[in-house]
């Protein structure tokens, strides 16, 4: 007893000591500036910056600290994206948008999504909501942002939201082109049918054409929406000094888009052979009991 009182007083102060995960450069004008979790990218240019992705509402004063601690302003935001409309990548988006009147851009298909605050999700519709964003300018697949000289071109990847998005952009860095992929995984949040599914009657072919058009996509500079998707603590540690050539990994790229679509295939089959299994189900007589 005094033992759990001693910590509950201690909890705050050992929490408010916690220091905040450093931002970092991943090649020239492209920075890290989210936690150890979710990922946030900052894109600096001489006409302003973009900034991708803003996690919760809680992150956007940590954001705000790793963007003034690499030497930037919030207030140069100009454009602000999202990789997809859930609550952990967008849920700071309004409160961004609000310091910085920054313009939101964001994929025609996941419009809705943001300016309901996720109450239109076919998933997390009924919960899981965050504070509406109004889009400023909405994109079509293929289409290029571009700011400062600077260009990032947005591909519309479906199926774990419906406007799911992709980033690619080219970095010259030391003589060296690196083609940088910002990939939105075609992971399956726990809940999801794929067959039958009346909120999302497409989501199948969806799912299949983000795995496709995936595979096509080049990519030198792997990342993603989550950090641990694409390894940050393995490939960079706190403290490390900057090397591009730490986040190339083409290989690490194809596997992870292998490993989501086995995921996706795997749980099309078991969902198949379960709506099989309950037609054969359907044919035997039920038995009247005597
Ligand atoms: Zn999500």
């Amino acid at each position: 007893m005094r033992r759990a009182l001693f910590l509950g007083f201690l909890l705050p102060l050992l929490i408010s000591a916690q220091k905040l995960f450093p931002p970092l450069r991943i090649v020239g004008n492209l920075y890290y500036v989210g936690d150890n979790d979710l990922a946030s990218y900052l894109v600096v240019t001489p006409r302003g910056d973009i900034l991708i992705n803003t996690g919760f509402a809680y992150s956007v004063p940590e954001i705000q600290s790793r963007v003034r601690a690499l030497g930037f302003r919030l207030k140069d935001i100009k454009i602000l994206l999202v990789t997809h409309a859930h609550s952990d990548h967008a849920a700071g988006e309004a409160k961004i948008k609000k310091l910085t009147g920054a313009r939101m851009f964001a994929m025609r298909e996941e419009v809705e999504l943001l300016e309901t605050g996720g109450k239109t999700d076919y998933l997390f519709g009924s919960s899981g909501w965050f504070p509406p964003v109004k889009v400023d300018r909405a994109l079509e697949d293929g289409e290029k942002i571009e700011l400062g000289g600077f260009i990032i071109t947005a591909y519309l990847h479906p199926g774990h939201t419906k406007g799911s998005t992709s980033f690619a952009m080219e970095i010259a860095e030391a003589g060296q082109t690196y083609r940088v992929l910002i990939a939105n995984l075609g992971n399956i949040n726990e809940g999801t049918a794929l067959l039958d599914n009346p909120k999302y009657p497409n989501i199948i072919q969806d799912y299949a054409r983000t795995f496709q058009a995936q595979k096509e996509l080049p990519c030198d500079i792997f990342l993603t929406s989550h950090s641990a998707q694409f390894g940050l603590l393995s490939k960079w540690r706190p403290g490390a000094v900057y090397d591009p050539n730490r986040f190339v990994d083409p290989a690490g790229y194809i596997r992870a888009v292998a490993r989501t679509e086995s995921r996706y295939l795997l749980q099309l089959q078991e969902e198949r052979s379960e709506e099989q299994a309950w037609k054969d189900h359907l044919k035997f007589k039920p038995v009247i009991p005597q």
